[in-house]
C-alpha cells in the first residue's frame, strides 16, 4: 500500500497543529510546529481565510495524515462507514481506530502510528495467536493482540515494554505489560477517540 514519504513535520505545519506523527520528538522542543508555527512554503505566512470547501478539505487531509492513509484507501473507509448503521463520521473514525497499526500505537507498543505500522509489517505481532503483518487489519472486540514470543527478546521490545509501563491505553483497550498482550474490550465511542478532527466536515466534503 502506498504511503506518504515526504517530511512529516510539514504535514503538521500545513494543518496548523500537532498531529503527533514522530513519536518522542513531538513532545520535545525540537517539534517543528513549536519552532515555525505557520504553513510551509514560500507563501506559508501569507495565507488567507479558508472557504467552506477549504475547511472541509483541511479536515479530511488532517484525518488522513494522522492515520497515515492515502486518498484511495481513505475513500474506501468512508464508503464502508456510509454503509454501516449510525453516524457516518463516527463510523469512519471507528474504522480508522480499529486498524491494527493504530491499535498497536494506542496500546503503547509503538511511539507513533508510523513506527507501529513498520513493526506490524515486520511481523512482530499476532492477533488471536496468528501472525498478522497487515497494518490495515481491522480488529474487533475480544481480539487479543500480542508481541510474538521471538520478538519479545529483542532489545527494541525490551525498550518498548519499559515505555509501555508508563502509558495508559484508552478504556476500550487493555494491555498486560508483563506479557505484552493486549485485548480489545469494546469498540471505541466518539469520546474515546482523541483525534482533533471534525468528522462532520469530512462527511460534508464527500457528500457533495
Ligand atoms: Fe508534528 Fe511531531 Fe513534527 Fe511536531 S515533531 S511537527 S508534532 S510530527
Amino acid at each position: 500500500m502506498a504511503r506518504y514519504r515526504g517530511a512529516v513535520c510539514r504535514l503538521c505545519r500545513r494543518e496548523g497543529e500537532k498531529l503527533f506523527l514522530k513519536g518522542d520528538r513531538c513532545y520535545s522542543d525540537k517539534c517543528a510546529i513549536e519552532r515555525r508555527p505557520y504553513p510551509p512554503g514560500q507563501h506559508g505566512q501569507g495565507r488567507k481565510k479558508l472557504s467552506e470547501f477549504g475547511l472541509q478539505l483541511r479536515e479530511k487531509q488532517k484525518a488522513k495524515r494522522i492515520y497515515g492513509i492515502m486518498e484511495r484507501q481513505f475513500r474506501n473507509y468512508f464508503e464502508k462507514a456510509e454503509r454501516q448503521p449510525g453516524i457516518t463520521g463516527e463510523n469512519l473514525l471507528r474504522l480508522l481506530e480499529r486498524r491494527l497499526d493504530n491499535v498497536v500505537y494506542r496500546l503503547g507498543l509503538a511511539s507513533s502510528r508510523a513506527e507501529a505500522r513498520q513493526l506490524v509489517r515486520h511481523g512482530h505481532f499476532t492477533v488471536n495467536d496468528k501472525k498478522v503483518n497487515i497494518p490495515s487489519y481491522l480488529v474487533k472486540p475480544g481480539d487479543e493482540i500480542a508481541v510474538r514470543e521471538k520478538s519479545k527478546e529483542s532489545p527494541k521490545f525490551k525498550e518498548i515494554a519499559e515505555a509501555a509501563a508508563h502509558k495508559t491505553p484508552p478504556a476500550w483497550l487493555e494491555l498486560n505489560v508483563e506479557t505484552l498482550k493486549g485485548r480489545v474490550l469494546a469498540l471505541p465511542s466518539r469520546e474515546e477517540i482523541d483525534v482533533p478532527v471534525q468528522e462532520h466536515l469530512i462527511v460534508e466534503l464527500y457528500s457533495k
